[in-house]
């Protein structure tokens, strides 16, 4: 997505959580040490071991859209917790007992949907972090796709997706924002949402990746708009940076 905006995780794991506590801010060459957890969007009734300091101001919005390994729900009380750099989910199946509610006592339980059992989230937070999604996608110039090879079967996601090209309201017309493909032609110039895929790897067959780039384009309205990159996700992973001059991507 664009600088500043977002990012919608599809991943329970913590690989985007990690990034920000251990520095991969947009405009961190150096890589050093941000010290801060990522800005959920939901209410934690306490943060163990918060990591705190860093920048003030730095706190990257982090959507987990099917929960977190680092996550505790308290079904009796509906607290929620974190637990920053922690896999408690797994702890917890070693230690239960160890992990009851420090409000109630009660047992807790971790929150991570996959998308198979997506019918049955009836999970506040999440229903949360589902909505804040949807708010800020509608608000973005660009969406860049890692590592997601965009399965026909993963229907809420695109019904999210789709309800926000849908509704991007009074982001079409007269837009004075460059895109990121701005050294494009003009009659490629493009009002719409901007679509980068970073999904290449080794070894990657031909017929994989067609499938894959023909679900994207058959998506979105804005074919043009839509740009297979040649980058991986580690090469991605390893200079997020680079996608503000993504010149090179494609
Ligand atoms: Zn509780």
């Amino acid at each position: 997505m664009s600088s500043n905006a977002p990012t919608a995780s599809r991943r329970p794991g913590s690989w985007a959580s990690w990034a920000a506590r251990n520095g991969c801010a947009p405009d961190n060459a150096s890589r050093t040490i941000l010290g801060v957890e990522p800005d959920y969007t939901v209410e934690f009734s306490s943060i163990t071991d918060s990591l705190g300091g860093g920048p003030a101001n730095w706190k990257p919005r982090l959507l987990k859209l099917h929960g977190s390994l680092n996550w505790l729900y308290c079904p009796a009380c509906s607290a929620l917790d974190l637990f920053p750099g922690e896999k408690i989910a797994a702890q917890i199946l070693r230690e239960p007992a160890a992990m009851t509610c420090h409000r109630c006592q009660e047992p807790r339980v971790p929150i991570i949907i996959p998308p198979t059992l997506f019918k049955v989230m009836s999970n506040f937070y999440l229903q949360q972090t589902w909505k804040k999604a949807e708010e800020v996608l509608r608000k973005a110039d660009h969406l860049i796709f890692c590592g997601y090879s965009f399965p026909d079967a993963d229907l809420h996601f695109k019904y999210l997706l789709k309800r926000a090209e849908i509704n991007r309201c009074g982001l079409h017309v007269g837009s004075t924002k460059l895109p990121l493909s701005h050294h494009f032609p003009p009659e490629r110039q493009p009002t719409n949402l901007e679509v980068f895929i970073v999904n290449e790897q080794h070894g990657k067959k031909p017929d994989a990746r067609e499938a894959e780039k023909d679900r994207y384009l058959r998506f979105f309205r804005d074919k043009p708009l839509v740009h297979w990159t040649k980058l991986s996700f580690a090469d991605f992973a390893a200079s997020p940076a680079s996608y503000a001059d993504p010149v090179n991507w494609l």
